[in-house]
């Protein structure tokens, strides 16, 4: 359903995120067409009608969620399958991924979506892992989530089982998906070009494929980490480091967004902002990845340079959750405990990134991330009558410090209402688990992975 007009009415709070970044008590929102035409306070906005009214009183209103690094495809049904133990299991991840069906990769998607919406997320971008985007349009638009995607390609062999092409060939491939698929669903499908990394493409590869997102008027996202040892090995290979490299092939830009970029140097920081690219950090990940946020996370400094900076979760299998609330919370306790230093990443930063900052990161700052007039109306309402959300008093601090993405009451996108009152309608959720279930089970199978599923005796 998806009324002319929808007034959120009485929010307790809301948090605009806007140029000001006004938080309103007693909050109205008012949307017509899916934008919103007027924010204000309740007070002043009695007299506006609207087809339908949310009442919001006990609601607090936030900007719709973005999360900038995501591999939906093979993770939901293997879940929790690798022990804390096993150290890196990359080279089963692109094993299980190379094995999926389509029937399978749509019903580990539509999983993956229903988390993301009941979370908050409205945007995700997902660096190439979808084997069968026609297959998961339809959860795409069942859904009415916004989605980055593209097709993962790769020129150079390496350890990991990913898709590898000639130079010409990855080229015209994204060349293809992006004439195919951006713009679909009304603007809410966008399509980028997604090399894995600097490692696993040639320079002529990345080059092509810059050329071919700025051709297109769209975007480019690879992962991306320097480091001691790799600035060692890149000046040792091309004379400069792995962020000068990019640079120097003319793969930094305001349309980049580099995933992760874990132990940039100060001198990489700066060709970053310089050329406007953005970066998506994955706190969670980093953390439970042992990836040493105290030496390598320089979230701190690259905000400070005006970086924009988006957080994400990279595949269920590295943060296991995709609950942006959570990455909100990580993102500003860890550099906190990394620097000993309780001004490091305030609360309102952290909720910057996942909404106007994560949207401007991501292409989207002019008609998503913040709650103003003439923007599309993705709204998140979160249900303040639970105990972690007392007593109320920031509602920034309750969001990023007591709260979690269970708290989601209403999910808005577009102007429609995706999640009301913690329900959607776009799937049957037992019928899904059990499905996915299955697929999990067959997976490991008929790949032959297989892992003691718990260090503790199992009966
Ligand atoms: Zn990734």
């Amino acid at each position: 359903m998806s009324p002319q007009s929808l007034k959120i009415d009485h929010a307790r709070y809301v948090l605009t995120v806007d140029g000001q970044r006004r938080i309103i008590q007693d909050g109205s929102i008012v949307v017509e067409n899916g934008r919103i035409s007027r924010v204000g306070k309740a007070a002043e906005l009695t007299r506006v009608p609207a087809d339908r009214v949310i009442d919001a009183r006990r609601l607090v209103v936030t900007p719709g969620f973005f999360n900038g690094h995501m591999h939906i495809s093979y993770a939901h049904p293997v879940r929790g399958i690798f022990p804390d133990d096993v150290g890196s299991p990359l080279d089963h991840v692109f094993n299980l991924q190379a094995a999926m069906t389509e029937e399978e990769e749509y019903h580990a998607s539509l999983l993956g979506i229903l988390e993301l919406v009941k979370s908050g997320t409205v945007c995700f971008l997902d660096p190439g892992s979808t084997k069968f985007p026609d297959a998961c349009l339809q959860a795409y638009e069942d859904s009415g989530i916004r989605v980055i995607t593209g097709e993962c390609v790769t020129d150079v062999a390496g350890r990991l089982n990913l898709p590898r092409y000639s130079v010409r060939e990855a080229t015209d491939r994204t060349a293809g998906f992006i004439a195919k698929w951006h713009g679909r669903l009304q603007g809410r499908v966008r399509a980028w070009a997604m090399p894995f990394s600097p490692e696993t493409c040639s320079a002529d590869l990345l080059r092509a494929l810059k050329r071919v997102a700025d051709e297109h008027h769209t975007g480019l996202t690879l992962h991306h980490g320097s480091g001691a040892q790799a600035r060692t090995d890149y000046h040792a290979r091309h004379k400069t480091s792995p962020t000068g490299y990019l640079e120097s092939l003319g793969v930094l830009g305001p349309n980049v967004v580099l995933a992760h970029a874990l132990g940039v140097d100060e001198t990489e920081i700066d060709a970053i902002a310089r050329t406007a690219t953005a970066v998506v950090m994955c706190p969670v990940t980093a953390a439970k990845g042992a990836r040493g946020v105290g030496v390598n996370g320089r979230m701190p400094e690259l905000l400070a340079k005006g970086v924009k900076v988006a957080l994400g979760s990279d595949s269920p299998n590295n943060s296991n959750h995709l609950d942006l609330v959570r990455a909100m919370n990580m993102a500003a306790i860890q550099y906190k405990d990394a620097r000993q230093d309780m001004r490091q990443i305030p609360a309102e930063n952290a909720l910057e990134m996942a909404t106007r900052v994560g949207a401007e990161a991501l292409g989207a700052g002019d008609d998503l991330g913040s709650i103003e007039p003439g923007k599309k109306a993705d709204l998140v309402l979160f249900d303040t009558q639970r105990p972690e959300w007392q007593a109320l008093f920031n509602p920034v601090n309750n969001l990023v410090y007591n709260a979690d993405g269970r708290s989601v009451h209403t999910v808005i996108i577009d102007g429609r209402v995706v999640v009301e009152a913690y329900r959607q309608s776009f799937v049957d959720e037992d019928k899904l688990f059990a499905a996915v279930q299955g697929i999990g089970e067959r997976l490991l199978a008929r790949t032959g992975i297989t892992f003691p599923r718990s260090r503790w005796p199992m009966e």
